[in-house]
């Protein structure tokens, strides 16, 4: 058993997502909580959040992960952008408190230049900010790819944010396993050792949900170009390795290759067969 999904639009509703992903095979999802290059998201109606809840329940669906913007930078340089996505957060927030218990992942952000010890304070100042209004959603930082300035390309970098927090604060993390590897994380010939790194210097307790991708690109390259399952530097045994490793049985994997419906509901397919 694995709770398997991937990205849906919102632009239906939340109860249309959970009825598609029961249709797709899978049993969690993803979802931008915003359009993903930024701007208004829509105000959700209650009714329509009971029946997604109700019919998840029915479901047996895992936890469900909600990803916040794109554009949402809460170390940028520019006062202004890191302003507004801390007003993204906020607002986030606000709108998964009607979906208690659930996840809001996130990217840590960019630092465009400061330097990453000044963008991993200003990420803890927002958190800190923003955090009493999360409720019982779990906050989660994604691993990057350490691409351009992000912060979070190392599990270093995720534990210096959350050091700033009580051990009891609902923040965590979501690996993203095409992250992880351009980032230089060995996942294919050391996948132990990779998450016994993760434990001793993040915890595995702090890790509630898995992004499932193939890569592009070499391990360490920084590029952050998603690929199908298998048809990327990972591959398939390896990927399959991760699925099925002990430490990482009950989290939501969330699916982000580049794939129409048909593609998804393949991977979604194939995930599962790999449990029976
Ligand atoms: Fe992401
Ligand atoms: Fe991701
Ligand atoms: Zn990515």
């Amino acid at each position: 058993m694995i709770y398997i999904g991937c990205h849906l639009s919102v632009a239906d509703g939340y109860a249309a997502m959970g009825q598609t992903m029961r249709d797709m095979g899978g049993n969690t999802f993803a979802w931008f909580t915003r359009n993903p290059r930024g701007g208004k998201s829509k105000d959700v109606p209650p009714d329509d959040i009971a029946a997604l809840l109700r019919l998840a329940k029915e479901a047996g669906f895992g936890p469900l992960v909600a990803h916040g913007s794109y554009t949402m930078n809460l170390c940028s340089q520019n006062p202004d952008t890191r302003k507004n996505g801390f007003e993204m957060l906020t607002g986030d927030l606000a709108r998964m408190a009607l979906l208690p218990g659930q996840l809001y992942n996130f990217h840590p952000g960019a630092h465009t230049g400061q330097g990453a010890d000044a963008g991993i304070a200003q990420i803890a100042d927002a958190l800190r900010a923003a955090l009493p209004a999360a409720g019982e959603t779990y906050v989660l930082l994604e691993t990057m790819a350490g691409k351009g300035s992000e912060v979070g390309g190392s599990f270093e970098e995720l534990k210096a944010v959350i050091d700033r927090f009580e051990p009891d604060e609902k923040l965590g993390v979501c690996l993203d396993t095409c992250h992880v590897w351009d980032a230089g994380y060995d996942i294919v010939n050391d996948l132990d050792g990779v998450l016994t790194r993760f434990d001793q210097i993040i915890g595995l307790g702090r890790l509630k949900a898995v992004h499932f991708n193939d890569s592009k690109n070499g391990r360490g390259s920084h590029k952050d170009r998603h690929e199908k399952l298998g048809l990327g530097q990972i591959g398939k045994d390896a990927l399959r390795r991760v699925a099925r490793h002990p430490a990482l049985q009950g989290l939501p994997f969330i699916l982000e290759t580049p794939n129409d419906d048909a593609g998804y509901r393949r991977e979604i397919e194939e995930v599962k067969s790999w449990f029976d």
